[in-house]
């Protein structure tokens, strides 16, 4: 019995659903019956784990989200609940598994190698691309297309009005979406968590700007900056002398159609962690660094800290 199966945990990200479609594809393939556990963990507690067919995956490549859902599972950090996750992976005689996941479902998984021997494969999957070791996650580049096309409306109303948009983004402590989108959107202001500022180093700028005609500004915040959106949207008001509007892109950035990148990335990092279950590589993390897919240890992954490439 050559049995794989794939979940998604923690947050979802779009292209998870193209990763599902090929891992049932490239299972095929490889001879190996694949399996689809649902709620991450938690369905692996709860026996949600089904046999996957050519039928469950029709049509799902050009959706956001994932078809067998992602959760965060308290119970899988307790012993007896990884024990019983263990059952009923024994029971369907299944031996590898693929997690779609960022570095908490990875340090879950390595705890559930280290006690009872399940194969694994990593593929970092988050739109906040904070994973060591890997410059790409999952889903990274359709988040940053939604944040470009919200940008570039705004950009229009804020012609319009004559007004200063604060735009914040997702990424928890990492300001890699907001740095590359404040690059390619051609914003005024970027405000990260890894770059220090001080507002007041862009007044006399900033004025000087809209006395000579400038109509709008566009600031593109992290979310995990110290001030809160409004508080830079007050400064823009008070200290600037522009009419400031706040737009939080919230969940927004994390659903929606995926790239065209994206589903080429699902489709690599598949066949890379597929390759290496069958090869025999027991615990690895499929990263992709320079261009190129190699293969990290757990400990590499999540013993560190990834820091963010600074470009402004
Ligand atoms: P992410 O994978 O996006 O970093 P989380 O940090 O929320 O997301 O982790 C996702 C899930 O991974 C948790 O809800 C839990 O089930 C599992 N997990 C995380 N850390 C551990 C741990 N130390 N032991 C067991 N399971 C863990």
């Amino acid at each position: 019995m050559n049995n794989i199966a794939i979940l998604c945990s923690g947050g979802d990200v779009s292209g998870m659903n193209p990763a599902l479609k090929h891992f049932v594809e490239y299972s095929i393939e490889n001879n190996l019956t694949p399996y689809f556990v649902f709620d991450g963990y938690e369905g692996l507690i709860d026996n949600q784990i089904t046999k996957a067919t050519y039928k469950d995956i029709s049509g799902i490549i050009a959706r956001g989200g994932t078809k067998i859902g992602s959760a965060r599972s308290s119970r899988f950090m307790e012993k007896k609940f990884r024990s019983l996750a263990k059952q009923n992976l024994d029971k369907l005689e299944i031996k590898k598994l693929i997690v779609l996941g960022g570095d908490g479902s990875f340090r879950g998984l390595d705890i559930f190698y280290k006690e009872h021997g399940i194969s694994f494969c990593g593929i970092p999957s988050t739109i906040d691309n904070d994973i060591n070791m890997t410059e790409y996650c999952l889903g990274v580049d359709t988040a940053l297309n939604i944040i470009k096309n919200a940008i570039d409306s705004i950009r229009d109303t804020a012609s319009s009005f004559k007004r200063a948009f604060v735009i914040e983004t997702m990424g928890r402590k990492c300001g890699y979406l907001a740095q590359i989108s404040h690059i390619t959107s051609g914003s005024e202001l970027c405000l990260i968590p890894e770059i220090k500022h001080d507002l007041k180093n862009y007044e006399d700028k900033f004025r000087k700007e809209l006395e000579n005609g400038r109509r709008y500004f566009i600031a593109i915040v992290a979310e995990g900056i110290n001030e809160d959106s409004s508080e830079i949207a007050q400064w823009f008001q008070k200290s600037i002398g522009i009419e400031a509007r706040v737009t939080i892109l919230g969940h927004t950035q994390r659903g929606g159609n995926p790239s065209v990148y994206d589903r080429l990335m699902a489709y690599k990092f598949i066949n890379y962690a597929i390759d290496a279950l069958v090869e025999g590589k027991e615990e690895s993390i499929v990263c992709y660094s320079q261009g190129g897919f190699v293969y990290k240890s757990i400990e590499e992954v999540v013993s560190h800290k990834k820091i963010l490439e600074l470009l402004i």
